[in-house]
């Protein structure tokens, strides 16, 4: 039979599986010897049991009154007892905190006989007795019954008329319960339960089926949380922060959550009880002044914070209630921290010497060194704030308010930042998106259209703006306040705080930024702070990385923020501008002789970019990548050039009619599988020739060069060998040394990557082509369309552009290194998709053992980070 509960002091911390978050740091707190209100925690496993079985599992009613009788036995006092009772507080808590689940019921075992037991128990308090019973039956029939909470509310904002809770008297609680009771017979049809054993066992039961509460399901898909874990249930023993002035509830912090600040922070609340002190009931105290008002509790509650603090080795968040000048702790756990408080705290840390370099790194995220990249609004600044959304997607936005995606490309390409703002977006708006520098919508959540779409184009977001009024047809939107912003009038949106400003906020550079660029760390604490934790993080990945860079520009920029190396430079970014016209007359060549001049043309043109990168890196490896996309990419849009072409009519160019005609020849209805890659090398003669004695002739220019020359698209080895013996020859005459390898971009090439190894010296894993052909769609088509819908639905917990799909694509990624390892064992492996700066993607790397990844320059430091977060805890990282 399995066990199902545990006695607080039977758990500890690391039970988080079984008793819950909670449960686990009530246990622990318990055995540390704080002043924890006995109690025992009833284990997932019976949750589990219960929603699979749809019935308390055999065996737990037995225990569960066993634990119950030794807890009255140790209170001296029976649940709910008429002249004495023993009250409870029936809590949930699962692994992950949870918002929409069934939280907590307080004063179990209060009826209309105990609660005159319990005011007597209280030296005769009435007032504070009946204030308990309406709390239960008001707790009760919201989360266990489902009861409109509003009716609750309303009900007691009647009776208050105007005054505070502290001015209501026994009576009109007294009165209370009775409304409160009407109320449940009118929304159940049935008595509130007087029976204690009742009352404890629906709450129970009430927890684990909220398990599955649509708002919890939905909230475990977004946070990708398993849908399998269940919730514990907390039993505990009441103490009461409502019996009077010297009696109260809290919340503290053991330093700032905001700024890693040291020092104590919370609030309190005299004669209150539970949630009142954040409920905002009434005004609450800073901690502080607690010390004025109970010496002693305040520093008992100072000794416990230190003890938490230094046993977790973190900041802990804490509730705690006192009762009559005598302190209660009612849970504690590792704080949640904003992303500047995250990097100072590990450094306190570390110097205290509490935790090590090595944990300081695992501390942080990536996620947290992204945020502090961002520009931000200017904190001296003063602000108009009008509302605030959902921080959907990171930065600091200013520009002039539009309400249609039209509006928004018109004004953008008349050089004004623009604001898109919409109720909600489509994928009619994504022109809006594309040209706005941010995006503000007052409908929909993170998984919103707008949130998704902001995110994957890495533009600032605000999303969920409920208080905004927008009207797209009077172009315009109102805020609280009368508030009236039409089109054309300058907004500032926050979207890592979601806030939404008034006019324009001044902007100010990231100083982490500044110090990447090269700024010295100089007195800035945060500053600091960041090198010392990427400095340790480079010191211990194993992981290289290199950056996405197509100009010289790129490069240096990538080598100042720890880039070690280039891993995708696109050549067909130097052939757009002015050198389209060099393109069209590629395309356009009558013969030979045509190609060649036209080939000819382009040589110095790519011998300068590459010499330019080749200099920026400086001896650091630089991994060319020969064109990929397809020609026509480079021609005149097919519509447009055939009206100019139809409009001259007999005085159309000779030029102009030939250029139709390849246009016309080129186009393709899926360009993504068409004549692109090695495919366009191996069809048009010269092409790659053209190129790859470019990169020999910089390589020559720039001494000590190591350039590596990367063959796109490639799907089986003969590909790459034709390819590769022509190069080969070019870079022998040329006396120049290069590696010659290939993406690995098509699924045949994952497959067959055993063969493909024989002519390749080193793969880079092209993780967007890769996704988008074994998932079967195209990127460009379904990120607007569908995926939305896909996150809603759980399809998946996150875009497979935006993290590696492990199962499937990463399933690829493996069975390539695995094959081509074993066919070249000095075989070099890097991933130059965009996943190469996504943390779990990164992770992945590391797992799979490849050598290096590579990603936009400004996500260098986050790669750099998160690489030696994989080192320090990642399983496996020595697969070489
Ligand atoms: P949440 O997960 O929302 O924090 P809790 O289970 O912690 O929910 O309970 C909600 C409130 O009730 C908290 O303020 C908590 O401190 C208080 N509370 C819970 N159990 C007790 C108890 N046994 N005695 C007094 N207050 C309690
Ligand atoms: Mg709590
Ligand atoms: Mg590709």
């Amino acid at each position: 039979m399995p066990k199902y509960v545990y006695d607080f002091t039977e758990g500890n911390k690391d039970l988080k599986d079984l008793l819950g978050g909670k449960g686990a740091n009530l246990a622990e707190m318990t055995n540390l010897g704080l002043p924890v209100p006995p109690g025992f925690t009833i284990t997932t496993e019976a949750c589990r049991s219960f929603l699979a079985e749809g019935a308390l599992p055999e065996g737990l009613e037995e225990q569960l009154s066993r634990h119950l009788a030794a807890l009255e036995r140790r209170m001296g006092r029976r649940l709910g007892q008429s002249d004495d009772p023993l009250l409870v507080s029936v809590r949930s808590g699962a692994k992950f905190s949870m918002p929409g689940m069934m939280e907590t019921v307080l004063n179990i075992g209060l009826n209309d006989e105990s609660v005159r037991g319990l005011a007597k128990q209280a030296g005769g308090n009435e007032r504070f007795a009946w204030d308990s019973y309406r709390r239960l039956i008001q707790m009760f029939g919201k989360t266990v019954q489902g009861i409109d909470s509003e009716l609750f509310d309303e009900a007691l904002e009647r009776l208050k008329a105007g005054r505070s809770d502290l001015d209501l008297q026994a009576a009109d609680f007294q009165g209370l319960v009775e409304t409160y009771k009407e109320i449940i017979r009118a929304e159940t049809g049935e008595d509130f339960p007087a029976d204690p054993y009742r009352q404890l066992r629906m709450a129970v039961e009430a927890v684990f089926a909220s398990w599955n509460a649509p708002r919890a399901v939905l909230y475990r898909r977004q946070e990708r949380i398993p849908a399998d874990l269940g919730t514990a249930v907390n039993v505990c023993s009441m103490v009461f922060g409502n019996c009077g002035m010297d009696s109260g509830t809290g919340v503290a912090f053991t330093r700032d959550p905001g700024s890693g600040q040291q020092g104590v922070y919370g609030d309190y609340l005299q004669n209150a009880q539970g949630e009142d002190v954040v409920a905002g009931i009434r005004n609450t105290m800073p901690l502080q002044e607690l010390e004025h008002l109970d010496k002693h509790s305040y520093d008992e509650l100072m000794r416990i914070m230190e003890k938490l603090e230094n046993h977790y080795r973190d900041l802990c968040d804490i509730e705690f209630t006192v009762e009559r000048g005598r302190l209660w702790m009612l849970q504690t756990r590792v704080g949640k921290r904003t992303a500047a408080a995250a990097f100072r705290i590990a450094v306190q840390l570390v110097d205290q010497g509490l935790i090590d370099l090595d944990e300081a790194v695992t501390r942080v995220t990536g996620d947290q060194l992204a945020q502090l990249m961002f520009p931000r609004f200017d904190g001296g600044a003063e602000k108009k704030r009008i509302a605030t959304g959902m921080n959907a997607s990171p930065g600091a936005a200013v520009g002039r308010a539009v309400f249609c995606s039209e509006r928004a490309v018109e004004l953008a390409a008349a050089g004004e930042a623009v604001i898109l703002v919409r109720r909600e977006t489509n994928p009619d708006d994504l022109a809006g998106m594309i040209a706005a520098h941010g995006v503000l919508t007052s409908r929909g959540g993170k998984t919103s259209h707008a949130a998704v779409v902001a995110r994957g184009m890495g533009k600032t977001c605000v999303c969920g703006a409920e208080e905004l009024e927008v009207s797209a047809e009077e172009r315009r939107f109102t805020a609280p306040g009368g508030v009236v912003v039409a089109e054309g009038d300058l907004i500032s949106i926050d979207g890592s705080s979601g806030e939404v400003f008034l006019g324009e906020v001044p902007v100010v550079p990231s100083p982490v930024v500044e110090y990447f660029e090269g700024a010295p760390v100089g007195g800035d604490e945060l500053v600091a702070a960041v090198h010392r934790i990427m400095s340790h993080a480079d010191a211990v990945r194993r992981l290289d990385v290199r950056a996405n860079a197509d100009t010289g520009e790129d490069a240096a920029r990538a080598r100042r923020f720890g880039a070690r190396g280039i891993g995708l430079c696109r050549t067909e970014h130097m052939f757009l501008g002015d050198r389209r016209r060099l393109v069209e007359d590629l395309v356009l060549a009558g013969g030979d002789e045509e190609r060649e001049r036209a080939l000819a043309a382009l040589e110095p043109l790519q011998r300068a970019d590459f010499t330019e990168i080749f200099r920026a890196m400086d001896g650091l490896p630089v991994t060319v990548r020969l064109i990929d996309p397809p020609l026509h990419e480079f021609l005149p849009d097919y519509t447009e050039l055939s009206v100019k072409v139809a409009l001259a009519g007999d005085r159309a160019s000779d030029g102009d009619r030939r250029l139709l005609a390849a246009v016309k020849r080129l186009h393709e209805q899926n360009p993504m599988l068409g004549l692109r890659g090695v495919r366009l090398g191996l069809v048009v003669p010269g092409l790659f020739a053209m190129q790859v004695r470019a990169i020999a002739a910089a390589a020559k220019a720039v001494p000590g060069t190591r350039a590596e020359i990367m063959i796109p698209l490639v799907g089986a080895v003969q590909e790459l060998e034709c390819v590769r013996e022509e190069a080969a020859g070019i870079l022998a005459e040329a006396g120049v040394e290069a590696a010659v390898g290939t993406m690995i971009e098509v699924p045949r090439a994952a497959l067959t990557a055993g063969r493909i190894a024989e002519a390749a010296e080193f793969f880079s894993f092209g993780t967007n082509d890769l996704t988008q052909m074994a998932w079967g769609f195209s990127r460009d088509d379904v990120e607007a369309a569908f995926f939305s819908r896909y996150l809603e639905l759980g399809v998946f917990g996150v875009s497979p552009f935006e993290t590696l799909d492990r199962d499937g694509v990463g399933r690829l990624v493996r069975i390539a290194v695995e094959e081509g390892r074993r066919t070249r064992p000095d075989l070099g492996l890097g991933i130059c998709g965009e996943h190469g700066g996504d943390p779990d993607s990164i992770h992945f790397c590391h797992e799979v053992g490849l050598d290096y990844v590579s990603c936009s320059p400004f996500r260098v430091p986050v790669a750099r980070l998160e690489a030696g977060r994989a080192a320090l805890t990642c399983a496996g990282s020595d697969t070489r």
